[in-house]
């Protein structure tokens, strides 16, 4: 059985120490197959992260671990652009500058100015339920206008609710506004992932939860990564099994892989 990590992150991003090195050989021992490193593109000014990525020593370090590393591993470049939709010009730029494998689009803030890992960013809003509507109206923008190949963290907001909020969040109750961010992703021939950070973090559920990926498949989604969002190698590959069985569940038979932005199916067994 081959197994893949497509969102992972190595010290090119602002907020992971670790070398790719060390990611590689972290991927190797976890019997991954296919790596992304999809470091962040922020442009945020209020975000720590934001223009952190250098893109050329990024690029040549890929190399240099394709070269030691290629016999067991294969490697892609990535990158994870926030708010493609909101500063479409940049993101374009860097986009079309250099030869990406794979790029993972994010909602990480809403209206520009609300970040979710920022404990009181509903209040904005008047409370948790009418902020995550506005999170998936925006994430519909995103769907609709954004350069990616596959849609990041569906629901990320809920990875950092407090745990009366995450309670009773369902994901369900969004259904309306969720429904139409999957149909934009497939009218554009794109592709979600699912994201299973959360579940380290003793969370019920994957970003997005099981049910939104088997909406996504009976609308006639295709294309399916599976991620950690690994920053560090200890949780590198770190709940794909489930992922993958959460997939099959969803019924895809099929896993996305990329190169140069192209995409190819691969059957899971
Ligand atoms: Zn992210
Ligand atoms: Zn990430």
């Amino acid at each position: 059985m081959w197994f893949n990590d497509y969102h992972t992150h190595t010290n090119f991003s602002a907020d992971s120490e670790s070398s790719m090195e060390d990611q590689c050989r972290a991927a190797i021992a976890a019997g991954i197959k296919q790596i992304a490193f999809t470091e962040h593109e922020d442009y945020n000014p209020g975000d720590f992260t934001s223009f952190f990525f250098r893109h050329e020593d990024y690029l040549r370090k890929i190399e240099v671990c394709r070269k030691q590393f290629g016999r067991q591993l294969i490697i892609r470049s990535g990158i994870e652009v926030s708010e493609p939709h909101f500063f479409s010009e940049r993101a374009g730029y860097v986009l079309n500058k250099f030869d990406w494998d794979f790029v993972l689009g994010s909602l990480h803030w809403v209206d520009g100015k609300h970040n979710c890992y920022i404990a009181d960013w509903v209040d904005a809003f008047g409370g948790w339920h009418a902020a995550y509507r506005a999170y998936f109206l925006e994430l519909q923008t995103l769907a609709a206008e954004g350069d990616f190949d596959v849609l990041a963290h569906i629901d990320y907001q809920s990875r950092y609710a407090p745990p009366d909020v995450y309670a009773q969040y369902h994901v369900e109750d969004f259904e309306d506004v969720v429904r139409p961010v999957l149909a934009h992703v497939i009218a554009r021939g794109k592709g979600i992932e699912i994201n299973t950070s959360a579940l380290r973090r003793g969370l019920a559920n994957p970003n997005p939860p099981a049910i939104v990926v088997k909406w996504f498949h009976e609308m006639g989604g295709t294309i399916l990564t599976l991620g950690s969002d690994s920053h560090n190698p200890k949780h590198t590959g770190a709940g794909i099994s489930a992922a993958l069985d959460m997939a099959r569940a969803a019924g895809f038979l099929k896993l996305a892989t990329f190169e140069h932005r192209q995409v190819t199916l691969v059957d899971i067994d």
